[in-house]
């Protein structure tokens, strides 16, 4: 059983099924993982012109389904990992597994701001590629935050709709990659806001958003800005609440791999953004699920030993 359909969950269900292992493959609430809502991405080798990121998922289910896998819409609500075989509860079914792979993937950190929660989805979203064509969005002021590839990748794809992106941003340089960071601060219709944090987000009485409120970490200094749109890009936590008290995580909730990609329960494996807090890449959570279905396979071959 694979838990979770991002690149490094279909890519670990793509070498079980020709394996012949026949994989069950758990998609939870985001069939394909993070990388659908990203729009173009540049850096998957064998796509020289780059490809959106919602084809590439699906192509690689299509490939993994082409071989065996069975990819089946469930999102996993518990887990025992004391009885053999494991049981997994999904929707109110329990489903008996051998070997699982962990490969949940990541989701967006929050600012953890109130008026923040309060106005999501009215306003602020941390998903430019799926809403930043919304009518609300169009030729207006926008605010994206973060410093990241993400933050940029989002700054860059909404200059198509809004008059004009600020980039808030706490420090006063970019943590992307060089050539994202050029392409994003030589953009004319992006404004970089350095040194500062979002503290609010405006209006929630009017539960719409209308501005945001700034404060510069080196003078102190609040100001309100105007914008119609807060995209929140300040990385990502991992998706492991379900596995809590079950396995070993470190305090930041990332599982801790032991050997390869084997676990602290023998026959559980992870692969991808769960466990990797440092490269967090498509290629490389394609690679660790590739590791974790030939160290699954390896482990079923010396049970039935
Ligand atoms: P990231 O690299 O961790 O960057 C997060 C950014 O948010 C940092 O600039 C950080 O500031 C800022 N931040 C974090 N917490 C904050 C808070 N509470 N308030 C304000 N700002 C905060 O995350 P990411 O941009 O999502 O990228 C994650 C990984 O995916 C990276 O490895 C990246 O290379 C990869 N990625 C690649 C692409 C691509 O190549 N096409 C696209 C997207 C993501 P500091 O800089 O001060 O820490």
């Amino acid at each position: 059983m694979i838990i979770g359909t991002g690149c490094a969950g279909l890519t670990a269900a793509l070498y079980t099924a020709r394996a012949n292992l026949k994989p069950l493959v758990l998609t939870g609430t985001m069939p394909g993982g993070l990388l659908t809502t990203t729009s173009i991405v540049e850096n998957y080798p064998g796509f020289p012109e780059g490809i959106d990121g919602y084809e590439l998922m699906t192509r690689m289910q299509k490939q993994a389904e082409r071989f065996g896998a069975r990819v089946k819409f469930g999102t996993v609500e518990a887990v025992e990992f004391t009885k053999r075989p494991f049981v997994l509860t999904v929707d109110g079914e329990p489903l008996l597994a051998e070997t699982i792979i962990i490969a949940t993937g990541a989701g967006h950190r929050h600012l953890g701001l109130e008026s923040e929660h309060l106005l999501e989805k009215k306003g602020v979203t941390y998903c430019a590629t799926c809403d930043g064509a919304l009518p609300m969005f169009r030729k207006q002021p926008l605010v994206v935050v973060g410093g990241g590839d993400s933050a940029c990748e989002e700054a860059t794809y909404l200059t198509r709709f809004a008059s004009t992106v600020y980039l808030v941003h706490r420090r006063d340089t970019l943590r992307a990659s060089k050539v994202m960071a050029a392409r994003t601060l030589t953009h004319e219709k992006i404004k970089p806001i350095w040194n500062t944090v979002v503290t609010d987000v405006l209006d929630v009485k009017q539960e719409k958003v209308t501005g945001v409120r700034l404060k510069n970490l080196q003078t102190g200094e609040e100001s309100t800005l105007d914008c119609a749109g807060v995209f929140v890009a300040i990385g990502h936590t991992p998706n492991t609440q379900l596995f809590k008290g079950t396995i070993a995580m470190d305090e930041n909730g990332y599982i801790i791999p032991q050997r390869g990609t084997e676990t602290s329960v023998p026959g559980v494996f992870v692969a991808g953004d769960c466990a990797d807090h440092v490269y967090r890449q498509a290629i490389t959570a394609a690679g660790e699920g590739c590791a974790a279905a030939i160290d699954a396979e390896r482990y079923l071959a010396g049970l039935n030993q």
